[in-house]
């Protein structure tokens, strides 16, 4: 366990006037509190909250910030007071502690993080003072370091699930990288040991086979910078196993064809420098084509600045390089830490900051979206490169790849996002399911009679857009179902010979505890609600049989809900392209065959580009995906040897997917090629297995059937 003193001497190498009383005394009076407290691990508990401390400084976190992790879980688990500890360590401090406190309590309820209640309170403690939610995410790292020692299986997979859908995301959100990378990465260990092991055995082989080539090609690359008078400190590391697994995730390749297994990062003195050893690189390599991103001149959200590219390089090993200053090395690797000023939030008026990202969550929390909504969107957004496009009048609209015109819209305006009906892409009229390109000029076509339509939401991918559309439809659809509600109990009223009058809803509000009428016709048209329960509450001698006849809303159709399309009308699947839920699709109207769903890149739509009539708008409906079971077909290239087969059954079962068929679609001397069926529950899934398979050594390709 690491002395008094030790903690002092760390806090002092970077803050030589701190206040060593107070943080004597925070250690004394944590040591305390704790008393004869033992972790799972049966250290003593109060290693926790010093290893807290610990992790802070690392951080170089200010003093009230280490005070505060010492008594970070005082107030929750011992007898310690708010006003005690007010009383010793002043207002300052005991408000860090409270929110801390009120950020782990949450979690304690982890079931109902996600409602947008909880989500309330949850953004509200730590968007008040950033050091809340760094004290948070220090916590957290250490609870995962240690998290082998909790016995539970449930438990330990719920908080690094956790971990991985908000903490790891929020950190990153903060531009603390490192931080977000071991999180992620302990997280995936206990989530999916067989993938992580897998890489890491790849990765250990690869190294194997080079022999030391990191080591090799960093000397290199430092050679050649000083012969080029640029003074620079090179280091290159493997990556990470969960950032190489969430690389092929996205690019969907194998192992073998990811250029940046090594990372490599030259830091220099000053910008200009940076320029120059870009220069010296690409001049004595060869550079890859379409890699290279100037996040100097144009910042990233988070505030992060490099230049990247990717060469050719010593060995001819395809190698990536960021270059960048000191600064920029500092605040990309500790993000928001490393903005010595956080402590005034001095950087709110800038757009792109953390802190404005934490008062945007503070503006969702209040707009009643769920945390859910927003990490998916947090996520989106971080691993995404991006796209610059201009207004009509010049301004510059910076969007994740991917974006179509609605984003635009969006990110402009909520309004013009709202009223979009179509736009011109550099003066040409264009469908609004468009992806921009860089250096797009975007001009949006808008109206007023024009509202957030369902499919747009397969269509969009920044958050502002996606959670827009998605409230809007929330509301539609709640006006619809209660539409619907009211009138199953108008008409079961009738059934039962009464009427349904306000002073009879007035009176069924107050017995079934509703607090408005438009609740109770919810309830109803979900089916929440029996009737007889309703017409009981105002007429109860007449429930003796007639009026529970009738069940509300007696759906269960089996195909998926589409939005787009009205429920009960039929539709079939293409069997081409064996679309998911969470795929991008199409509806195509051919008279006589009825409406098929294709995916967005099916080949069988090539032949009816030129009849725009019969193309339909769709989406997934995304209420109670879940449930749903579908069909995806892969085409997979096999290498013909032994057991090459019995493995790849056994990654797709691994990965949660069932094979409902199973075909050879050509056989050549040395590999195969099978089609593969699955029962998936959506594209994710779908993703996950695809990614498991390159992963496997036998695969060459897989990619899903496209006609
Ligand atoms: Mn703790």
């Amino acid at each position: 366990m690491m002395r008094q003193y030790e903690l002092a001497e760390r806090v002092r190498a970077y803050d030589e006037g701190a206040d060593e009383a107070l943080l004597n005394r925070a250690y004394v009076f944590a040591m305390k509190a704790h008393g004869s407290q033992r972790r799972a691990s049966g250290d003593p508990y109060f290693s926790h909250p010093l290893e807290v401390a610990g992790i802070c400084t690392e951080l170089k976190l200010d003093l009230p910030t280490v005070v505060t992790a010492l008594l970070h879980d005082t107030i929750e688990d011992t007898d310690t007071s708010y006003d005690d500890i007010r009383k010793i360590f002043g207002e300052e401090i005991a408000q860090l502690v409270d929110g801390v406190t009120k950020l782990s309590k949450l979690e304690l309820q982890s079931e109902r993080t996600k409602d947008a209640e909880n989500f309330r309170k949850f953004v509200l403690a730590m968007s008040d003072d950033v050091r809340v939610l760094l004290v948070k995410l220090a916590d957290r790292l250490h609870n995962m370091r240690t998290l082998t020692h909790i016995p539970s299986a449930p438990k330990r997979q719920r908080i690094a699930q956790e971990t991985m859908d908000i903490y790891a995301p929020l950190a990153g959100r903060m531009g603390m990288h490192e931080l977000r990378e071991e999180l992620e990465d302990l997280a995936f260990q206990e989530l999916n040991p067989d993938a992580r092991d897998s890489i890491v055995k790849r990765q250990e082989f690869l190294a194997a086979q080079s022999g030391g080539r990191v080591q090799r090609v960093t000397d290199e690359i430092k050679r050649v910078l000083t012969g080029a008078n640029v003074e620079s400190w090179v280091r290159g590391r493997q990556k990470r196993p969960y950032s190489i697994w969430r690389k092929m995730h996205e690019k969907s390749i194998s192992f073998e064809q990811l250029s940046d297994i090594m990372g490599f990062r030259v830091v220099v003195g000053s910008v200009a420098d940076c320029y120059k050893a870009l220069g010296v690189l690409h001049t004595t390599w060869r550079t890859v084509p379409g890699r290279f991103k100037d996040y100097i001149s144009l910042k990233k959200p988070n505030g992060y600045q490099s230049l990247h590219t990717t060469i050719v390089g010593p060995d001819n090993a395809r190698i990536e390089v960021q270059i960048r200053t000191v600064d920029m090395n500092e605040i990309a690797e500790r993000g928001v830490a490393a903005h010595w000023a956080y402590k005034d939030h001095v950087g709110l008026e800038d757009k792109h900051s953390p802190y404005a990202f934490l008062q945007q969550l503070g503006e969702m929390a209040r707009e009643g979206e769920t945390l859910e909504d927003v990490i998916e969107n947090t996520k989106l957004e971080l691993f995404q490169d991006q796209v610059f496009c201009f207004t009509p009048k010049g301004a510059l609209i910076a969007l994740p790849k991917g974006a179509t015109p609605i984003d635009f819209a969006y990110a402009v305006h909520t309004d013009l996002g709202n009223q979009c009906v179509g736009a011109r892409i550099n003066g040409r009229p264009s469908p609004l399911r468009t992806r921009l390109s860089n250096g797009d000029e975007v001009e949006i076509v808008r109206s007023k009679s024009q509202t957030p339509q369902p499919a747009w939401e397969a269509m969009v991918v920044t958050g502002k857009a996606r959670s827009a559309i998605r409230r809007h439809i929330r509301n539609a659809h709640r006006a619809e179902i209660v539409k619907i509600g009211r009138r199953i109990a108008e008409k079961a009223f009738l059934e039962a010979d009464q009427e349904l009058t306000d002073k009879g809803v007035e009176e069924a509000i107050k017995r079934l505890k509703f607090s408005k009428p438009d609740d109770l016709y919810a309830a109803v048209g979900q089916g929440q609600l029996a009737l007889k329960d309703v017409v009981g509450a105002v007429f109860p001698e007449s429930v003796a049989d007639g009026a529970s006849r009738r069940k509300a809303n007696g759906k269960g159709h089996k195909l998926i809900p589409i939005r787009g399309l009205t429920a009960g009308i039929g539709y079939r699947l293409g069997e081409c392209c064996h679309p998911v839920p969470g795929d991008r699709i199409v509806g195509l109207m051919e008279p006589g065959k009825g409406i098929t769903v294709h995916t967005i890149d099916c080949d069988s739509l090539e032949p009816f580009h030129e009849q725009p009539d019969l193309w339909l708008d769709l989406g997934w409906e995304t209420f109670a995906k879940e449930t749903a079971q579908s069909t995806a077909r892969l085409v997979v290239d096999l290498a013909n040897e032994p057991g090459a087969l019995a493995a790849l059954c056994t990654v797709i079962a691994k990965a949660g997917g069932n094979i409902s068929n199973l075909k050879i679609v050509e056989r050549g001397p040395s590999f195969f090629q099978f089609q593969v069926d699955i029962e998936v529950r959506d594209v994710k899934h779908v993703t996950n297995i695809m990614t498991a398979l390159h992963a496997s050594p036998s695969v060459s390709t897989v990619e899903r059937a496209r006609g």
